[in-house]
């Protein structure tokens, strides 16, 4: 590479939500720049104007935001270059790169299908009539006849396309409009662009930029405001990103938004590490790594070529470990947005900051994304708890005891003197008013936790209860007899006659 530091792109097409596989192409081009004092340029590939909007292009830079990975050039339009277009097919055609073409697709599949061809290509059949530019006709690159274009590839080494398989391509529409490779090119040119890094779906048209590249150095186009013709770019093709199935990931199987991650409550650090892994790994195999390791590690010659495996749940497991390696105010403050305000499942005004401070320790040995933190707490912002169905039936409803365990739960915590109401004192109440009943702890907690938190899951019962106070832990004891009795059932305390209240407490069973 000519010229020193390298000059990275990341040259999106906005047409949807930013997907993980692109969120991984940035990475790798910013890697690069960042380990060498280079420049990370961002180039909105914007030409399709039927299927580009202007909120995918903020999502693209909200999104490169979020992760760390602002550019250090850009945002670049292609929709704002078309004049320099236009100047390098004038350029392309002047030195006789291009030629135009009138046939129609029907025309040439006609001709192809009496000779017998069964691919698509073309046969070059204007390629010496001499067609005028500028009636309507398209503009086709003249390929070399014989030899091949090789494309030298850091990561698959050689790829050599043999000029017979391709065939004089269009460069430029019928409209005018350049196409694709074209345009790619022409930037790639005229940003200076050294290390081109992008995924593999572009390989088969890279001999075309190569191609593209060579003519119109050949015709001394040059970048504005300098002499010479940058060198060949060196390419990188990342392997592409596979699901579960092995498949290609896709926008409509695939949950491959970054939008949607940030959304969940996935750290950006675990983000960018997860991505990270896919197609590449540290010399040392390490998993976990912050950012400035990754600089320090990268390599892109270290890129592997087969097909990576986008593995949601071990980027949220990754996402787990990176919320619990936390200090825990740092936790707290990254849980703000998703427990206060107006989108939260309890009233605003409910919600308690040193409240959940107690409770955040317990909170952050549990989720793997925040978007768990409302569900684990909303039982102490609540003034009644949400009981969730399925936790009722599989807790309370369809277990012979849950009345009785219940019943003499509440009878057990309304002994507790008022200053002895502690995680400790509950743990050892419950275990035995589990025992009378014959239930392991774990059993006998259930109802309980079902009772006073409405789920099956959450922070650990006991320390929930002593934040939560006597009067609502009882309370909520209460309003779940209630229910039992009106759901037919009659509990009784367990304890001296706990066969008999086992066997009343049955009516409530399936
Ligand atoms: N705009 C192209 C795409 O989003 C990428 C072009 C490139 O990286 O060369 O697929
Ligand atoms: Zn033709």
């Amino acid at each position: 590479m000519a010229g020193g530091a390298p000059r990275v792109r990341f040259a999106p097409s906005p047409t949807g939500y930013f997907h993980v596989g692109s969120a991984r192409t940035a990475l790798f081009n910013w890697l690069v720049a960042r380990q060498a004092g280079g420049t990370f340029v961002l180039r909105i590939e914007d030409t399709d104007t039927e299927r580009n909007r202007e909120e995918w292009v903020d999502g693209i830079l909200s999104a490169m935001h979020w992760l760390s990975m602002d550019p250090d050039e850009g945002p670049f339009r292609q929709s704002a270059r078309s004049a320099r277009y236009a100047q390098a097919v004038d350029t392309l055609w002047d030195a006789g790169f291009l030629y135009a073409c009138a046939c129609t697709r029907a025309e040439i599949d006609a001709r192809n299908k009496a000779a017998g061809i069964l691919t698509p290509g073309y046969d070059a059949h204007c390629r010496d009539r001499g067609l005028p530019r500028g009636t309507g006709f398209a503009l086709r690159f003249r390929t070399p006849d014989e030899g091949a274009t090789v494309v030298s590839d850091v990561i698959r080494g050689e790829v050599r396309f043999p000029c017979e398989a391709m065939d004089d391509f269009v460069a430029v529409k019928a409209s005018g409009d350049p196409l694709f490779v074209l345009a790619n090119v022409v930037d790639d040119i005229d940003m200076r662009i050294s290390h081109v890094i992008r995924g593999e779906d572009l390989l088969p048209t890279t001999p075309k930029g190569v191609l593209l590249w060579e003519a119109l150095a050949s015709a001394s186009w040059v970048p504005e405001g300098t002499a010479v013709t940058p060198p060949l770019p060196v390419f990188a093709h990342l392997p592409m990103l596979v699901n579960e199935q092995r498949k290609k990931l896709s926008k409509r199987r695939d949950p491959v938004a970054v939008e949607s991650y940030r959304d969940q409550g996935y750290l950006p650090e675990a983000i960018v590490n997860y991505l990270a892994l896919l197609g590449w790994s540290p010399p040392g195999g390490e998993e976990r790594f912050d950012t400035d390791q990754l600089v320090a590690w990268f390599s892109l010659d270290q890129v592997n070529h087969s097909p990576a495996f986008f593995d949601v749940a071990k980027l949220t497991h990754m996402n787990g470990e990176y919320l619990r390696a936390m200090p825990l105010d740092a936790f707290v403050e990254a849980c703000l947005p998703w427990i206060s305000g107006p989108a939260t499942p309890w009233p605003e005004q409910s919600f308690d900051l040193e409240t959940f401070r107690r409770l955040a320790p317990l909170v952050q040995e549990r989720v793997a994304v925040l978007g768990e933190v409302p569900a684990m707490v909303d039982f102490v912002f609540l003034d009644a708890p949400v009981i969730d169905e399925e936790a009722w039936t599989k807790t309370v409803a369809s277990v012979p005891q849950a009345g009785a365990i219940l019943a003499s739960a509440a009878a057990a915590y309304r002994r507790i003197p008022e200053d002895g109401w502690s995680a400790d004192a509950l743990h050892r109440v419950t275990a035995s008013v589990g025992e009378s009943a014959g239930l392991k702890l774990g059993r006998a907690q259930a109802p309980i936790r079902t009772a006073v938190t409405g789920r099956r899951v959450g922070p650990p019962l006991f320390e929930a209860m002593e934040v939560l106070g006597p009067e609502r832990v009882l309370a909520r004891l209460d309003a779940a007899l209630v229910r039992i009795g009106s759901d037919g059932g009659t509990p009784e305390p367990v304890g001296a006659d706990a066969t008999g209240a086992a066997g009343a407490a049955g009516a409530n069973g399936p």
